[in-house]
């Protein structure tokens, strides 16, 4: 027997209808270079509804793929409803990656149009002629002074929409499971992957980020996501803070450490989510601005170092709690927080428990699973695959017409991540696969050791990689940037790991960089810090000269 209740789709326009019916006087704040703009979600809602008209104005099919270069802002918000709300694909596209990656990405997704902020004209345009599907490339004019070519692809936003006059257009997606974004993993091996999220992962992703033990995001909160729109619908933040009613801060281009701090500080912002490298930048000028609004810090896509929680609680009373998610996963899957089992802690272990991934998200199952394919136990201990399961998980790429090899045979979601849970269910991080290092037989924890060597106050940032060892195997190598004035030396940086991990996982080498190389969303680049190692070995693949390593003392 079936049950009896109304079958209503899940769909982004039940969000949309929302934010503008009950907190259309909240507001949309986006930074620019000289200033700030703001606007009501009522506003904001008004525009999307008419540039869902200028889609179809521009003969947009209902399906096809729309592109997006832009920063943080109200414009890429109106896009994130305007298309899917209206039956096409928001596909948003990473402006740092390789230029062979987007135009491999673009052509794969066969975007139809393309929108892209004035400031990164310059980065985009020279990439058009590579991109066959595209017919127009629509200009949303933040202020910068790139110029704009003569082509008569280039249409400019604001006129779109002006010419879309008052024009009211009717939103509805009848299907739940029809698609409505498309997001590239970041591609650390191979050619990046298409994720396709449906409405319903969508709004039940936003629904989770709502919940008291996820992020509690509620009417009253004033939310930035520092994190790139481009990268998984931003964490779905934009969406939790519609369906919550708050209001949304949104950097823009302003990205500057000094800039970030400012805004939260000006807006009195109460909840904000970007990776570790941003919570680093910050960290030195936390002591020059008043941060009292804030309750939540969260910084997703890797691992926190405790050293730099601790800062955060020293400096603000706010330690940074850990999420864990991919590309595929839309993205949060574990997130921590204090559960009862946690009330004997002291401070310091509470500040370790929530920077830790933390347990599963209702709706979505974890499993660890091991080398000889048994699942292992949740003692705290072993480690093993981690997988996951959910409506808000990947069940294959685009292109692939059955589940491929990112995928178990009963459906569950290979991550690559190795994990330790315990027996609550609180999931740690011990390495990606291919980042372990294996010494001797014995697996050291990259990650581990990289927050051991960062929790030394002299160190800025620190990397860790395997290089191969005749004797060993592989023995650690750990890249390290020191803090400006702080004259370490390799015997230091050995010296302070001798009461924090055991004596075999010190690493021989310690290279002093500048700068630890990133991905394109701000992740520590091993691939890259590999073929610098190679490259300063002289016997591995060739590497672009001038990079930041070429300032490497090697010690
Ligand atoms: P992406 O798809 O680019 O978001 O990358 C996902 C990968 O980032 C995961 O598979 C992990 O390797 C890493 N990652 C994400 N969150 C965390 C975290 N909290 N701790 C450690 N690694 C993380």
């Amino acid at each position: 027997m079936q049950g009896l209740m109304q079958e209503r789709p899940l769909s982004l326009p039940l969000v949309l209808r929302r934010v503008e019916r009950h907190f259309g006087h909240k507001r949309v704040v986006t930074g620019r270079a000289d200033g700030e703009t703001e606007a009501t979600w009522a506003e904001v809602c008004g525009r999307v509804r008419r540039l869902a008209g200028v889609l179809d104005e521009l003969g947009v099919p209902d399906g096809a793929r729309v592109g997006t270069f832009g920063w943080n802002s109200q414009r890429h918000v109106e896009l994130y409803l305007a298309v899917p709300c209206s039956g096409r694909i928001l596909h948003t596209l990473n402006h740092r990656l390789f230029r062979d990656q987007i135009t491999y990405i673009v052509s794969e997704a066969a975007d139809d149009v393309i929108f892209v902020d004035r400031s990164l004209l310059p980065v985009v345009w020279p990439l058009v002629g590579g991109f066959p599907s595209v017919r127009h490339v629509i200009v949303m004019d933040d202020g910068a002074d790139a110029s704009l070519p003569g082509d008569p692809r280039l249409l400019d936003y604001e006129t779109l929409l002006a010419a879309a006059g008052g024009s009211v257009r009717e939103l509805a997606v009848p299907d739940e499971d029809t698609a409505a974004a498309l997001c590239y993993t970041s591609g650390t091996t191979g050619n990046p992957k298409g994720v396709l999220y449906s409405h319903r992962s969508i709004v039940l992703h936003a629904l989770l980020l709502l919940m008291v033990d996820t992020f509690g995001i509620r009417e009253r909160d004033v939310i930035m996501p520092v994190v790139p729109m481009f990268h998984v619908n931003a964490w779905g933040l934009p969406y939790a803070a519609m369906l919550a009613g708050s209001d949304l801060v949104l950097p823009g281009p302003a990205m500057a450490p000094g800039q970030l701090v400012a805004q939260m500080e000006r807006q009195r912002v109460t909840f904000t989510g970007a990776v570790a490298t941003v919570w680093r930048g910050i960290r030195p000028l936390l002591s020059g601005h008043d941060l009292s609004a804030m309750r939540m810090i969260v910084c997703g896509g890797g691992a926190v170092d405790d050293a730099l929680s601790r800062a955060y609680q020293d400096a603000i009373g706010v330690p940074i709690t850990n999420a864990w998610g991919m590309t595929e996963t839309s993205p949060v899957v574990t997130t921590s927080y204090l559960a009862t089992v946690h009330d004997g802690l002291d401070a310091v272990g509470r500040r370790l428990v929530i920077g830790s991934p933390g347990p599963a998200v209702p709706l979505t199952e974890v499993r660890l699973v091991s080398d000889d394919g048994a699942q292992a136990p949740w003692d705290g201990t072993s480690p093993g695959e981690l997988q996951a399961a959910g409506p808000t998980i990947a069940a294959r790429y685009l292109g692939e017409s059955t589940p491929g090899t990112g995928f178990t045979s009963d459906g569950w979601l290979k991550t690559g991540d190795v994990a330790t849970i315990d027996p609550h269910g609180y999931v740690r991080i011990v390495d990606r696969t291919k980042d372990l290092v294996k010494s001797g037989g014995e697996w050291i924890s990259s990650v581990e050791l990289e927050n051991a060597i960062m929790a030394d106050p002299r160190v800025a940032e620190a990397a860790v990689i395997g290089a191969g060892d005749p004797r060993w195997g592989e023995r650690p190598v750990a890249y390290v940037v020191p803090r400006s004035g702080a004259g370490l030396t390799a015997e230091q940086v050995r010296e302070h790991l001798v009461p924090l991990v055991a004596r075999w996982w010190i690493p021989d080498q310690v290279v002093f960089v500048e700068e630890i190389p990133k991905t394109a969303t701000g992740k520590f680049s091993k691939r890259e810090l590999r073929s610098w190692y190679w490259r300063d070995a002289g016997t591995g693949p060739e590497h672009d000269a001038g990079s930041a390593s070429t300032a490497a003392t090697k010690e």
